[in-house]
This record gives structure tokens, sequence and C-alpha cells, in this order.
């Protein structure tokens, strides 16, 4: 089984309702963190996951809302890690993740350098062992196993989707993308398509070219939903849902989907939990 909780359903927009794009993976005992948006932590600390509980962290591309709470992250995870010389957070991202890292690190010098100085205990700065990918096997330790593809969410590139993989069970989780023969090729076969998703319908009505451009690079629910179909997946899940739903559409927002996906379709506020079992 892999265990999945939406930690953030948001968007770039605050929304007292909703946290920023971030996604909960447990398999075999392991907590992968997919992007880390605004209010991860409060979220994750809902559900019981502190920061030096997290195995890795994955991160789909570099969108400000996917990293909006990278500093938390790092910081609070360094901070409460008690062990000697604990071990560095693998973080696994396209190419730019580890100078997007390193910047992140750069800006929180002061505060690294003030705990250093005020306890005798923390003696370096936070350890990360970043992993720049754009396609293959990246992560496969004790029984779970991390596949990426390229997606294509242009302008913004390199961009990638992860697939983990755990006795038998695989979920797939897209990120901002268009359809693309990657995604297509990465998700085939697995139990669940985690994917963000936009109402172009909705978007196109708004009298703001901004909001308008949002359409270029994201899939609808409709694309995703067929995504999902043509992978056979057995569960699609959307996230990241813009504009938000508003209360009393989530059904709207179903049967987008349902036109286009057969199966189990799931979207949930924040902190949606999705138990997915191996299908075949
Ligand atoms: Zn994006
Ligand atoms: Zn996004």
């Amino acid at each position: 089984m892999i265990e999945v909780t939406l930690l953030g359903t948001g968007s770039p927009i605050p929304d007292p309702q909703r946290a920023g794009p971030s996604t909960l993976v447990r398999a075999g005992g392991q907590i992968l963190l997919v992007d880390c948006g605004r209010g991860v932590l409060q979220r994750a600390a809902a559900v019981g996951v502190m920061a030096n509980a997290l195995t890795a962290l994955l991160v789909t591309h570099l969108h400000s809302d996917h990293i909006a709470d990278l500093g938390d992250v790092l910081i609070t995870r360094w901070v409460s890690t008690f062990r000697p010389d604990p071990a560095p957070l693998p973080i696994i991202g396209p190419p730019g993740t580890a100078a997007t890292v390193e910047a992140t690190l750069a800006a929180f010098g002061a505060d690294i350098g003030y705990r250093i100085a005020h306890h005798a205990d923390l003696t370096q700065p936070p350890a990360v062992a970043v992993y720049e990918h754009t396609e293959g096997t990246v992560w496969d330790h004790n029984g779970v196993r991390v596949l990426v593809a390229p997606t294509d969410h242009r302008p913004v590139s390199p961009t990638i989707a992860f697939r983990v993989q755990h006795d038998g069970v695989s979920v797939v989780l897209a990120g901002d993308t268009v359809p693309c023969n990657s995604l297509d090729r990465l998700t085939a076969g697995a139990d669940a398509l985690v994917h963000t998703v936009i109402r172009k319908d909705l978007l196109n009505a708004v009298p703001l070219q901004r909001m308008r451009d949002i359409c270029d690079y994201h899939s609808s629910v409709e694309e995703a939903a067929s995504t999902a179909a043509r992978a056979r997946v057995a569960t699609l899940v959307l996230t990241h849902c813009v504009p938000p739903i508003a209360p009393g559409q989530e059904e709207a927002w179903r049967a987008c989907a349902a036109a286009h996906f057969d199966g189990r379709i799931e979207l949930g506020p924040d902190l949606h939990r999705i138990e997915v079992q191996r299908t075949t």
C-alpha cells in the first residue's frame, strides 16, 4: 500500500482553507514530501509528520508556489534534528534545484549563523544532498523506488513528474504540466495518478489576461482525466485546483473528470488521504 496525503491543494493565491501545493507520500516506512508550498509544515504536523521525519524532498519544478516553504523545511528540519552528525536531507528535483537550495540557505545565512553561535551541538549548517534529474530511476532504497520523467510546463523548464513504487504499487505525481508523451509513458500501468488541474472554462471567463495565461501550461481537469484514462490507472487524484473549488462545487469538478475517466476520482480538501492498493 502507498498512502497519499494532500497536504496542500491550493494555488499561488493565498486561501484560508488551502495550503500551497504539497503532497505527502508514505511507502514502506519512508516519508516522501513532493513539493513544499505555503504552509506545508503546518499541514504535515496535522498528520503527525515533523520535518525531521522526512525521508526525502521531491521537487517537481521551481515555480514559487511549489517551493514557497523550502526555507522552512530546511531550517526546521535542521533545528529539530537532535542526532549528532545527521544524515543530509536528500532533495531530488530538476536541474536548477541545487542553485535554488543553495540560494535559500544563503538567504537564511544570518539565522544559520545565530543558531550555530548559540547552540553548542549545532556546528554545521543544514546538511542537504541535492540530486538533479530529468529521467530515470532516482531513488532505490529499502524497497521504495522513484522514477522521474520530463513534463511540459513551458516556458517553465525543466519540469519533472515522479513515479513512486513499492511492493507492486505505483503512484505517479505529475506536478504542473500539459498532457505529454513522457508523462504518459511514466504513468502507464500505475495504480494512481496525482495531477494538478485547472478549470480552463472558468479561467477563460476571467477578465484578466494574467489569469487566462495560466491556461497555456496546465492540464484542465478533462486533460488530466484523459491522461489517467490512457495510462489505465485505477485512481485519479486532483489537486492544486485553480480557481479554488467553490463550496458545493466538488461534484461539478468531479463530473469534468468523470466524462473522460471511469475510475475512482479523488479530490479533497487539504489533508485528504488516499490509500492506493495494487490494482492488478
Ligand atoms: Zn507551475
Ligand atoms: Zn503550480
